[in-house]
């Protein structure tokens, strides 16, 4: 990777970590409120979610927390990045980001190239939240990559629950 992506790449992350997106909290209910809690480096997140059961849309998402910068900046990516879509279409963007991580992770254990995850990410844009890619140099750090993530998979799992 070139210095100059990698300084990009760290621009995004600081952008966020400084000004995460959709910062605050969600009356709950409706919304539901899920919490993760990362004890490897000690990051928390809580996520707000408002799904229109008519739609199947995340109607609004908010987002609290604290920790390391990736951690946070990597739950303002996905608060920005998955506002507005549909239910089907944040769990894809779960499923593509985490397959993100964990080719890395495959490639640094070395199993295999990792071509198996592929699929996942395949016809997915992750646009800025690549940039987290380039920063996730050991294992330790993707799961602070990916507590955001897997908090969100938590509340959709949730959300779908409650709603009738
Ligand atoms: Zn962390």
């Amino acid at each position: 990777m070139s210095s100059n992506l990698e300084d990009l790449y760290r621009e995004v992350i600081l952008d966020h970590y400084r000004s995460p997106r959709n910062r605050g909290e969600l009356p709950v209910p409706p919304a539901t409120k899920t919490e993760g809690f990362n004890p490897l480096c000690g990051d928390e997140v809580a996520v707000y979610l408002e799904i229109d059961s008519a739609t199947d849309t995340v109607r609004d998402i908010k987002i609290e927390g604290q920790g390391c910068s990736i951690s946070q900046a990597s739950t303002s990516m996905m608060s920005a990045a998955v506002k507005g879509k549909t239910v089907d279409g944040a769990r894809q963007l779960i499923r593509a980001f985490k397959a993100l991580m964990s080719i890395h992770e495959h490639k640094l254990e070395g199993e295999g190239d990792g071509s198996d995850l592929a699929a996942d990410l395949e016809g997915v844009r992750l646009g800025d939240l690549e940039a987290l890619q380039g920063v996730v140099k050991f294992p330790v750090r993707i799961k602070c990559a990916t507590l955001a993530w897997n908090t969100l998979q938590q509340g959709l799992d949730e959300a779908g629950d409650s709603s009738i």
